[in-house]
């Protein structure tokens, strides 16, 4: 089973980042902390720019943006279409993560319902 969790609350800095030693080859959702938010970008756990030691404490999941991290990428597009519903995917262009099957980027999140 995948787990997938946010990470918004106070200290979640180092939960995030033991997360991400644990799951070298995992994923991580980057997104804002609102659920009308557009921006979704999905990065491998070891992109530099989720990971680099030299950020702020709580740079990464106590302000503006929250990190959502898997071990498959379709359970952070599962999560994205019930949450994100207005983002559409995006994939890092550094760390280049392989596009999850069905879901090049600019693939709108919104569910399918018609
Ligand atoms: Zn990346």
């Amino acid at each position: 089973m995948t787990a997938v969790f946010a990470t918004n609350a106070t200290g979640s800095d180092q939960e995030y980042l033991l997360w991400l030693l644990l799951h070298p080859h995992g994923f991580v959702l980057n997104t804002e902390s609102s659920a009308t938010s557009r921006y979704f970008t999905l990065h491998q756990a070891g992109c530099q720019t989720i990971n680099a030691a030299q950020h702020e404490p709580g740079a990464f999941t106590q302000r503006q943006y929250i990190k959502v991290c898997a071990d498959e990428l379709r359970d952070l597009i599962s999560w994205g279409q019930a949450q994100r519903p207005h983002a559409s995917v995006e994939y890092c262009g550094l760390c280049n993560p392989t596009p999850a099957p069905s879901y090049p980027a600019g693939t709108p999140l919104r569910p399918r319902n018609t």
